[in-house]
């Protein structure tokens, strides 16, 4: 447990660096890298809103949809213009499906402007059904991803989903009835809610084990400063300590069935849909509001104001907020942490990335993960060992916290 609290410490702590950004006028726009690379697109409203959720969302209101696409296609029309190509491209939210002619429109443009090998969505529960999924199927959609979070009744009416999606039987029901349309439903389901016991876990356990989704991502409770009061006044306070038994009970339950593709993604194959776009440390850009791109070494994110939003691509220009350029180090870390999130870091590629050995440059960091039996080294390749799973668990449960953490921050400025 020490161990667990150091890594989270030492996460939450270069966080607040790495989340340091320049504001305002002197922004460099990105230019085009030499090669493709990802694209994710933020749709942000809901229906409803969930009082655990720290992502950038609005109360949906059809006015206000139809100007935010209008502007999202300028904004898509901008990267084109400026020699962007994207190989893969990420649909998420918010609900990218609340507006559905809206939303095909987008993609036709994608598909138009980029020719993407692929293209994911996601969804919520409300919104699954055949004619909803057979037409993204025929826009090119493959994947598909919808938010769960638990099929456990107590939980969903604790968290505000239980009236607004039904019950845990019914979105049973509703993901069976929805496969085999894409190649890919993903089924989100979050772990570690403080009202969650161990008969709650299992019971999660034993419906996706009877309906078998293509895949599915667990995610542990992550809690932004902003939401942590109101969280804990519903549910009360997250155990550091049931987190990590329940990640073990998962990765036991579902391994005779399912592969790990990411330490918290489980895929019993097709094509695996990584809703982490960042998985890889890969460039990519973001586009629509509130959305953050790594291009050219610098993390970018764009403004969470939607009149600005709209406002800045009227006038032609990308709506870039706030940039922070990477050190070569600070690059290197993020390598190491999302690719070995994905299991596994080629060693050659690192080299030609960064023009050094990764001992050389993070020879610290990978003595230490080395020590506490993170790591299991081949010539080739460093992989994560079953105990360095839940490792990276922690440290992208605190690297995404500290990304709740600057959007909250972002909002508040934005006046939300
Ligand atoms: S959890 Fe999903 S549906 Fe709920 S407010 Fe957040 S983005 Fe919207």
């Amino acid at each position: 447990m020490l161990i667990d609290e150091f890594i989270a410490w030492s996460v939450r702590w270069s966080s607040r660096s790495c989340f340091a950004f320049d504001d305002g006028g002197s922004l460099v726009p990105p230019y085009a890298p030499a090669i493709p690379i990802h694209l994710y697109v933020h749709i942000p409203f809901c229906v409803q809103l969930c009082p655990y959720c720290s992502f950038h969302r609005f109360l949906f209101e059809e006015h206000a949809g139809r100007l935010y696409f209008q502007a999202l296609r300028r904004e898509l029309g901008i990267y084109a213009e400026k020699g962007f190509r994207f190989s893969s491209v990420y649909i998420g939210g918010g609900t990218p499906t609340v507006m559905m002619d809206e939303l095909l429109r987008t993609i036709d443009l994608i598909g138009n402007l980029f020719s993407p090998a692929e293209i994911s969505v996601e969804t919520n529960p409300d919104r699954l059904d055949g004619g909803m999924l057979t037409s993204l199927a025929r826009a090119g959609v493959r994947r598909v991803s919808v938010g769960i979070q638990s099929f456990a009744d107590e939980v969903l009416r604790a968290i505000g989903r239980f009236e607004k999606y039904g019950s845990g039987s019914e979105l049973a029901r509703r993901i069976s009835d929805s496969m085999g349309i894409v190649d890919t439903l993903n089924v989100d389901m979050i772990y570690n809610f403080p009202i969650q016991d161990r008969a709650m876990l299992e019971h999660d356990l034993e419906t996706l084990l009877r309906i078998l989704p293509d895949q599915i991502t667990f995610y542990p409770l992550m809690v932004s400063q902003a939401t942590r009061s109101q969280m804990e006044r519903i549910m009360g306070r997250v155990s550091p300590s049931q987190e990590r038994s329940f990640y073990g009970r998962i990765t036991d339950a579902l391994e005779d069935v399912y592969a790990p593709n990411s330490a918290w993604c489980f895929s019993r194959g097709g094509t695996p849909m990584i809703d982490e776009y960042v998985v890889g440390g890969e460039e990519y850009v973001g586009a629509g509001s509130g959305a953050f791109g790594l291009v050219n070494g610098a993390i970018n994110a764009n403004t969470f104001s939607l009149p600005e939003y709209i406002r800045m691509l009227e006038k032609g220009s990308l709506p870039i907020r706030h940039r922070r350029v990477f050190s070569v180090k600070e690059l290197a870390r993020y390598n190491l942490l999302m690719n070995l999130f994905g299991l596994k870091l080629d060693l050659q590629g690192f080299r030609k990335r960064f023009g050094r050995s990764i001992w050389g440059l993070l020879g610290p960091e990978i003595l230490f993960f080395a020590l506490v039996g993170a790591l299991h080294f081949s010539p080739s390749q460093i992989r994560l060992t079953r105990r360095g799973r839940y490792y990276w668990v922690i440290m992208m449960r605190e690297f995404f916290t500290g990304v709740d953490n600057f959007r909250e921050q972002s909002r508040e400025a934005a006046g939300l």
